[in-house]
């Protein structure tokens, strides 16, 4: 036994399946998870004094790699002034303001701890605003763990076995819709079907929870139509995109405009940090302006501000790294292609901006129905070998691989090697 199977025998007696966030238990390769001591740029160390080259990254946030020196520095500056104050200060307004400078049509941004508390928060801003209770979603995305939107729930709530979760009433949820994701008639049905009573539509521009999954062309534009002909708020989910696929997220990459945007992962440089950000007039619709009540003890926590404001500051001044992360991520896409060609094997790769995922199936993957086409013991296989060779990937299926800004070209060869190898025994 080496000492992350050690560990996790031991983390398993005090912490539910041994972890703390599901998908960190490596159930869906049926492995143990490895135990990180450390990080630094595009590579993870385990307790075994391991290497690997780490495509999950946090599962987004590090997008400049990790232990990147500008946003270190920042938070260790920040650390000697105090954890926390519980009370407003100059961090706060700058982030905010240099959000809404970034972002397509936002005016005011509400911080809080996680992508969940973020959209919790946008849906509950979306039924006081619009005073209706239903809400629609698409099957296969992922918005967090709060109850309304655990219903056909993706990431590991899929991986899992439980697209519901237990200890959600009906009653809860009975007001959630699930719609098809590039299936703008499967929205306005449920549209039709509920006139005047959706209060938004929530989308993640790309799913990225189901492996990655783009939006089909007139997609994005198609639920703008409709949530303005029906009267619903349009909502993305940019917990993953925003950030990502561009400074302005994905509002600017596909040129459609939201109506409530939440935020987390990269916003936070690695620190717990979500957001949800509108209109000002929405936006004031929330306490204490409004009748909208939402809090948070550690909401604007000082040194979190500090790493995400280092971040999107560092960011705003490299715009060249969304070319480069989105280049490399389509060498690694088209590299993966190829080698699936030469070697038979069956997978079909996605890749929007610098998210890119396999599926094992002959198939396109355009829809929730054909991403869970994928073999996912087929998955399994490949996820070990690339381990093995010292390649981090996700350790489920229905999960995106995250290109960073410390990734090199000779990662990427290194990748394409590693994956050429083991896709040619997994036939
Ligand atoms: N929305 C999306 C699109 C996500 O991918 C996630 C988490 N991966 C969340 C919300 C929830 O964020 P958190 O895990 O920070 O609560």
């Amino acid at each position: 036994m080496d000492r992350s199977e050690q560990l996790f025998e031991e983390a398993k007696k005090v912490l539910p399946g041994g972890v703390n966030s599901p998908v960190r238990a490596f159930r869906a390769v049926g492995m143990a998870p490895r135990f990180i001591t450390r990080a630094d740029g595009a590579y993870l160390w385990d307790e075994d004094g391991r290497k690997y080259l780490d495509y999950v990254g946090s599962w987004g946030p590090m997008i400049l790699g990790h232990n990147h020196p500008v946003i270190r520095e920042a938070v260790e500056k920040a650390v000697k002034d105090g954890l926390s104050f519980g009370a407003p200060t100059a961090r706060e307004v700058e982030i905010a303001e240099l959000m809404v400078e970034l972002v397509p049509g936002i005016e005011m941004v509400r911080m809080v701890n996680s992508g969940t508390e973020a959209v919790m928060s946008a849906l509950r801003l979306a039924r006081g605003a619009t005073g209706r209770d239903k809400l629609i979603k698409f099957e296969g995305c992922y918005h967090g763990h709060s109850d309304c939107l655990l219903v056909g729930a993706g990431s590991s709530a899929l991986a899992g076995g439980h697209p519901t979760s237990a200890g959600v009433p009906d009653v809860v949820v009975k007001d959630t819709l699930t719609a098809q994701f590039n299936d703008l008639k499967s929205v306005e049905t449920l549209l039709e079907q509920n006139p005047g009573q959706v209060a938004a539509v929530i989308v993640e521009p790309v799913a990225a929870n189901m492996g990655v999954v783009g939006p089909a062309p007139g997609f994005l534009e198609g639920l703008r139509t409709l949530c303005d002909k029906y009267g619903a708020l349009l909502i993305f989910d940019e917990v993953i995109t925003g950030f990502r696929l561009a400074l302005g997220g994905a509002q600017a990459y596909y040129g459609v405009k939201a109506d409530i945007v939440t935020f987390g992962k990269i916003i936070g440089g690695g620190m717990p940090v979500g957001a949800y950000c509108a209109s000002r007039e929405l936006m004031e619709q929330v306490a204490p302006c409004g009748a909208v009540y939402q809090a948070g003890t550690l909401s604007g926590n000082p040194v979190a501000m500090a790493a995400g404001l280092a971040q999107l500051r560092y960011l705003k001044d490299h715009p060249e790294i969304y070319t480069q992360i989105e280049d490399y991520a389509t060498l690694l896409a088209g590299g993966l292609r190829e080698a699936a060609e030469r070697t038979g094997a069956p997978v079909h790769i996605n890749q929007v901006g610098s998210l890119l995922a396999p599926f094992f199936t002959p198939t396109d993957v355009n829809t929730f129905t054909d991403a869970k086409g994928s073999d996912v013991a087929m998955y399994a296989r490949y996820f070990a070998g690339m381990l093995e060779r010292g390649i981090y990937l996700a350790p489920a299926q229905f999960e995106a691989m995250f290109v960073s800004a410390a990734h090199t070209q000779e990662d990427l060869s290194r990748t394409l090697e590693a994956a050429g190898a083991v896709l040619s025994s997994l036939k």
